[in-house]
């Protein structure tokens, strides 16, 4: 079923001679399956021809993008076990894992299709004429929001299916009303094959035009840069790794033309800890932790590398129950060689930093490319000095940081990079003792966390996953949940345009019967 072949829009192509293979972490082999690089002239066929649909798909009905929504939706889920098995087979992941993650897909696509079946989103506002104003008459003015064009989506190693071919980006892209072309990630290809067949299935069972999805092949950055500098791409969707989602927005800002750049990057997830609730609950905090930490083998964006707390024989005893709780969680196997080793190679070199304890690693031997868990602690004043133990290390690896006081706490809160996640571990008396703690940790983060861990991303209107520079490249927006689709969406206005020109959206009979702010008020009447 899986061919290896590049999808520009409904056609198939393997013109490229570059070839490369995924890789089962279990069984520490290549999988069969070979996959064509995709070749400077097949990036342009896809580019061009989501350009060409987007004159058309734009223009669809919003009842209709969600048909294809929920199609892809369906499509997926008859894929059954043969995408469940692929998923495993390139990742290592246990099945469980592989169903849920479909599941969460799923649920977004149809989350989407009923933003769309609402309508209400496009959040159209309309100023009617006053013609007799004086000095001057006031205009008919109505605004709504309109798709940007092609979009460019780059999923992340660890999300093969929701932060990937039919993740979040691609299905919030599709919903504005944007064509996508996917950089398939080379570590599960096979994966996003067979999530690209689902969509193009959909897109021609539904009738979208040829173009609204094509899905390119990549063991390597050039294809990625490529799309970035095309003059017919509109935007980017990125999830992974800070040095990538950084180059790609660097080659967006350098185009005669720039282009937004959404990337969803790396974090260390501050957690603190606050004295009471140390004293009181320990234990219950440090066997939440350990699982944290070590879940899915610490390959999530969310996952607490930094825990910081006020020095005291509490917090000694905090570390101590947390080393215990973590010696006893079995090492899991990690996605890809490639992933492993750059797990290692940062442990090793955290563990030469001056100044840093290990309190416990793994010690037994563990299957090739199993991940063994390892906790540090440093104390504030070498964590304040020394940035590089601030950077994320991709796996089950955190750092407990000893402050002298919740001067020296704060401070360090106020000094750390973006994160997607801040969490606070407390009382609702004792927190009200720790604003400024609270404030530096909220100006830092897109969601904070009180009395919870930082694992596990709710999908819903209210979520926030996204944060300052570098969890993201543009905190003013979220990956996750409805108001996603914003990312791929401008303004547009029209000013005294003739009712029966305008788009349903505005029209005064407002045909699709959605809530407009009209002269300020919102509803959903018609003028
Ligand atoms: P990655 O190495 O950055 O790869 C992501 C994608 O970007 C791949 O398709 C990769 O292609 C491409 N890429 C990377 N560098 C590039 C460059 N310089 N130019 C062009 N393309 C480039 O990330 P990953 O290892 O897959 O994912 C792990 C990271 O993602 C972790 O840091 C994790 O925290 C983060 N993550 C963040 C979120 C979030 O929502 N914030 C969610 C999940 C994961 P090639 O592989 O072909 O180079």
């Amino acid at each position: 079923m899986v061919t290896g072949q590049n999808f520009i829009g409904y056609d198939r192509s393997a013109q490229g001679d570059q070839t490369y293979q995924t890789f089962n972490p279990i069984l520490n082999i290549e999988n069969p399956e070979v996959f064509y690089e995709a070749t400077s002239e097949e990036i342009d066929r896809a580019v061009n021809k989501a350009n060409q649909a987007f004159l058309v798909y734009r223009n669809i009905s919003g009842a209709r993008k969600a048909e294809f929504l929920k199609a892809i939706a369906d499509e997926i889920m008859a894929l059954d076990d043969t995408l469940v098995k692929m998923y495993c087979k390139e990742t290592g992941l246990p099945e469980g894992r592989a169903k849920g993650e479909r599941g969460r897909t799923v649920f977004q696509l149809q989350t989407f299709a009923q933003l769309l079946e609402e309508g209400s989103w496009v959040d159209a506002t309309i100023d009617t004429a006053i013609p007799e104003r004086e000095p001057i008459p006031k205009p008919d003015l109505r605004k709504m929001r309109v798709p940007l064009g092609p979009v460019v989506v780059f999923g992340a190693s660890n999300f093969p299916l929701a932060y990937s071919t039919a993740g979040g980006d691609t299905a919030s892209a599709l919903a504005a009303g944007c064509p996508v072309i996917v950089k398939s990630h080379p570590m599960h290809a096979g994966t996003g094959e067979l999530v690209a067949t689902a969509i193009s299935s959909a897109a021609q069972k539904t009738g979208m035009p040829d173009g609204v999805f094509s899905n390119l092949n990549s063991a390597g950055i050039e294809v990625g840069v490529k799309l970035v500098r095309h003059p017919e791409v509109k935007a980017i969707g990125f999830t992974g790794s800070i040095a990538g989602g950084r180059a790609l927005f660097d080659e967006a800002a350098k185009r005669s033309e720039p282009i937004p750049v959404f990337a969803e990057m790396g974090s260390i997830n501050p957690v603190v800890i606050l004295p009471d609730a140390l004293k009181t609950q320990k234990d219950k905090w440090a066997k939440a932790y350990a699982q944290s930490i070590t879940l899915g083998s610490g390959q999530f964006c969310t996952n607490p590398g930094l825990l910081l707390g006020i020095k005291s024989q509490d917090l000694s005893e905090f570390v101590n129950d947390l080393a215990e709780e973590i010696v006893h969680i079995e090492p899991t196997c990690m996605l890809h060689p490639n992933i492993i080793g750059a797990y290692e190679k940062k442990k090793g070199l955290m563990k030469q930093e001056s100044n840093l304890n290990i309190i416990m690693e793994y010690p037994d031997d563990v299957a090739v490319n199993y991940a063994r868990q390892a906790i540090t602690t440093v104390d504030g004043n070498t964590f304040i000095q020394n940035p590089s133990l601030h950077q994320e290390i991709f796996g089950p690896f955190s750092m407990i940081v000893q402050c002298e006081n919740s001067e020296q706490l704060a401070k360090i809160l106020g000094e750390l990079e973006g994160q997607l996640t801040g969490t606070i571990i407390s009382y609702e008396d004792e927190i009200k003792d720790y604003s400024q703690v609270v404030e530096s940790l909220g100006d830092r983060v897109g969601r904070i966390i009180f009395n919870g861990v930082p694992t596990g991303v709710e999908v819903a209107p209210a979520m926030l996953h996204g944060g300052p520079y570098p969890a993201s490249t543009d905190s003013r927006f979220t990956a996750v949940g409805r108001h996603a689709i914003e990312r791929w969406v401008r303004p547009f206005s029209y000013q005294n345009w003739p009712d029966e020109l305008l788009p349903d959206e505005l029209k005064n009979s407002n045909p699709l019967n959605i809530t407009r702010l009209v002269n300020g008020e919102p509803t959903n009447q018609k003028l």
